[in-house]
C-alpha cells in the first residue's frame, strides 16, 4: 500500500493547508484525502482488471499523469474524486463552511487544469474517460460504459 502515496503526486496540495490548520483539524483532513483519493482509484483497478483489461498506472509522460492507461487502444482512464475535481451537481462537491474563497479558488484551479489536460491529451490523439468517485457505487453500470469504451478504439469521442 505505500507505493499508493507516492505515485499519486496529482494529490490535493496538502502543505498550503497545514499551515493554517490545527493537528487536529490537519490530520482529519488528510484522513479525508486518503479517502477520497485511493479508495475509488483501488476500486476501479478492481474492475477494470477483474473486466479481463490490462493497463499501466499513472504513466508520468502523459498530460495529468491518467490513472490508467490502456496504450494498444489509445485509451486514458482518470478516477476523480467529486469534492477535488468538482463534480457538476454532485452532492460530494459540497464546500466546507469555512474559507469558502480559499476553497472555491483551489477547487476552481483543479477543474481549470483537468480540462486543460484532457484535452492536451485529445489532442495527441488519446481517448479519454473520467470516472467519479461517486459512479463507482453502481459497478455494474459504470462496468459497462468502462467496456464500451475500451472496446471503441481509435475515435475521437469521449463518453
Ligand atoms: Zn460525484
Amino acid at each position: 500500500m505505500k507505493r499508493e502515496g507516492v505515485i499519486r503526486s496529482r494529490s490535493p496540495q496538502i502543505p498550503s493547508m497545514t499551515d493554517t490548520m490545527s493537528p487536529k483539524e490537519r490530520s482529519r483532513r488528510m484522513g479525508l484525502v486518503r479517502s477520497v483519493d485511493t479508495k475509488p482509484e483501488m476500486a476501479l483497478r478492481r474492475l477494470v482488471h477483474g473486466m479481463g483489461y490490462r493497463y499501466r498506472l499513472h504513466c508520468g509522460d502523459l498530460p495529468g499523469k491518467p490513472d490508467l492507461v490502456f496504450r494498444s487502444r489509445d485509451a486514458v482512464i482518470f478516477v476523480h474524486g467529486c469534492f477535488w475535481h468538482r463534480h457538476e451537481g454532485c452532492p460530494l462537491t459540497r464546500l466546507p463552511k469555512t474559507r469558502v474563497d480559499f476553497w472555491t479558488a483551489k477547487l476552481e484551479g483543479n477543474r481549470k487544469r483537468d480540462i486543460r489536460e484532457i484535452a492536451e491529451l485529445k489532442k495527441a490523439g488519446w481517448r479519454v474517460f473520467v470516472v467519479w468517485e461517486c459512479e463507482l457505487k453502481n459497478l455494474e453500470a459504470l462496468a459497462k460504459r468502462l467496456r464500451r469504451f475500451l472496446d471503441r478504439r481509435k475515435t475521437n469521442e469521449v463518453r
